[in-house]
């Protein structure tokens, strides 16, 4: 229990202070603890002066806490390659199924390399983002070519699919190699622990103006786990909303934490929101349903079947908007809330470039997007309820 008086002798803020009370008993990653108070102006230099005990505060706490993942389990380049691509923008219980299916039927590179790409863009169905399945494709296509494995992150970069982050998250977990990660996770950690006011226009912003202290704070010995440490403590416990301050591994070392403050780190532009309202159609025709098939350079949708937009079905959207309305459905797509109406319709002919006739029977062969699957299904059953 830290006492008024250790307050005060101590210079601690009484929020820092009773977040460590509320700690668990002293532990292995307690004794790390250290009592100085910094102002916000010299944190990071005062973090980067005291990296070392840093990191091994969160190392010691990695080693005890960390989830037991599938790609930790007897971990191999192939299994951290999958998993970080799978992983981008994506929740890692979201990905949990999908990584344990993708390595059953596409076990290495090789597999990857060779399969068909509508078999691997079908084990991607519903990840969303499709280019990553494609671009994993790619990159296991282009290392099946190569003399050796590169095993730096700048070499990494050159191939394809692979930026920053995925490029310093595969090599240092599986070639030890010294680069920092820096994602959204990492950049709230980092703002929070330097309780830096700087205001950023987005998260790719302040991944690169935090990249340089990401790096300073890299221990020389076992950056992959480093790395991995980092993530899990923004995934665990340095939370967006609400974080366990109290339970925290690193609050003796954190600017925000210590003053009561995390939710005002980072500080990041307000983003516009843009409002989209979207008219699809829907046509049947003898059991089959008409679809728009995207063209395999779309960067999200890429070979994927969706519903189609009355611009893409050659109507207008006065025209297709007369048709009997089936659903209408709201999402968000970034910084995009998008209103979409399905109304019947009858088919153009001819059909317009893009669109197919779907068998209603084949369809779950078919690499249909997550969001609209589930629509034709919740379609489908309405119309066959009884009436
Ligand atoms: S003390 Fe709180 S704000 Fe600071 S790193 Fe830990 S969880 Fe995040």
């Amino acid at each position: 229990m830290i006492s008024a008086a250790e307050i005060k002798s101590r210079d601690l803020t009484p929020s820092f202070a009773r977040a460590q009370n509320r700690l668990r008993p002293p532990g292995r990653w307690t004794a790390y603890i250290a009592p100085a108070v910094t102002k916000p102006a010299s944190a990071a230099s005062a973090l980067v002066a005291r990296r070392a005990a840093f990191a091994a505060a969160l190392a010691g706490w990695y080693r005890e806490e960390a989830r037991r993942l599938p790609w930790r389990e007897a971990p191999s380049l192939y299994k951290t390659v999958v998993s970080e691509f799978m992983l981008q923008q994506t929740q890692v219980k979201t990905v949990l199924p999908y990584f344990a299916r993708w390595l059953a039927a596409l076990p290495d590179f090789a597999a990857l390399a060779a399969a068909p790409e509508a078999a691997v863009l079908k084990l991607w169905e519903g990840l969303g983002y499709y280019s990553r399945a494609r671009n994993l494709q790619r990159l296991a296509q282009a290392l099946a070519i190569r003399p050796e494995m590169p095993r730096g992150a700048e070499a990494w970069q050159e191939l394809p699919g692979v930026g920053p982050y995925t490029a310093a998250a595969v090599t240092s977990i599986a070639f030890g190699a010294p680069a920092a990660c820096v994602d959204g996770n990492v950049v709230r950690i980092l703002a929070r622990l330097t309780a830096d006011g700087r205001e950023f226009r987005d998260s790719a912003t302040a991944a690169r103006a935090l990249a340089p202290l990401a790096q300073e704070l890299m221990p020389a010995a076992a950056p992959g786990d480093h790395n991995q440490a980092m993530m899990e403590l923004g995934a665990t416990i340095c939370l967006r909303q609400n974080p366990l301050c109290g339970r925290c591994p690193v609050l003796a070392f954190c600017a925000a934490g210590r003053r009561g403050e995390p939710g005002a780190y980072p500080r990041l532009a307000a983003r516009r929101v843009e409002r989209q309202v979207v008219t699809r159609v829907w046509c049947e025709r003898e059991g089959a349903l008409l679809l728009h098939r995207a063209h395999a350079g779309a960067r999200r949708l890429a070979g994927q079947h969706e519903l189609p937009t009355a611009e893409q079905a050659g109507l207008t959207i006065a025209a297709a908007g007369r048709g009997r309305l089936l659903a209408r459905k709201r999402r968000a797509i970034t910084r995009f809330q998008i209103v979409e109406s399905i109304h019947a319709a009858r088919a153009p002919r001819p059909l317009t470039p893009g669109l197919v006739w779907a068998p209603l029977a084949q369809l779950d062969a078919l690499v249909l997007s997550g969001p609209h699957r589930r629509w034709i299904g919740e379609i489908l059953r309405g119309r066959a309820k009884p009436k």
